[in-house]
């Protein structure tokens, strides 16, 4: 998948990049709202947002293949992705935030999931998110991942 937007597509009333996050900038913690965000209608500092907010993209902003329901705050999951190196090699990760229970047991989310795994990415879902933190259920396929791998991925996230 490149970095390209997908065309015509924009976050419209979603925020939800808002909320998942933590931002050392701003001393947000992840799955609590910025205190910039505007649901709905955005980011009170949108013009000097911290650079991370400025390079951020869920992958439903690059991926053509996702549905306009697939929008996270419509779907009550956000995915993303990002490259971690194990070793002498770059994978790349998804990652499945659910910030609405139960969301990530959609039957699309799981198909999106096991897609993810088949193509020999690692998947981390979050789930079961409260005051005091969250799951992270790492899954990957034998085939492509040892063992060693995932402990060195746990060590880098
Ligand atoms: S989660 Fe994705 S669609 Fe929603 S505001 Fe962030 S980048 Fe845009
Ligand atoms: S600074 Fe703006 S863009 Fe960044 S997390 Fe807060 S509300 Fe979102």
């Amino acid at each position: 998948m490149t970095r390209e937007l997908v065309e015509g597509r924009e976050c419209g009333g979603c925020s939800i990049c808002c909320k998942v996050f933590m931002i050392k900038e701003l001393q947000k913690f992840d799955y609590k709202w910025c205190t910039h965000a505007r649901p709905g209608s955005g980011c009170a500092i949108y013009t000097h947002r911290p650079t991370v907010c400025q390079d951020f993209l869920c992958v439903w902003r690059l991926d053509p293949d996702l549905e306009h329901d697939h929008r996270p705050d419509f779907l009550g999951v956000m995915f993303y992705s990002r490259s971690v190196r194990l070793g002498h090699r770059e994978v790349i990760v998804y990652f499945i935030m659910e910030f609405e229970f139960g969301a990530s047991r959609k039957r699309f989310v799981q198909e999106q999931d096991r897609d993810y795994r088949a193509q020999g990415y690692i998947t981390i879902i979050q789930t079961g998110v409260t005051d005091k933190g969250y799951i992270n259920e790492i899954q990957w396929s034998p085939q492509f991942f040892s063992r060693d791998d995932i402990r060195r991925l746990k060590q880098r996230i």
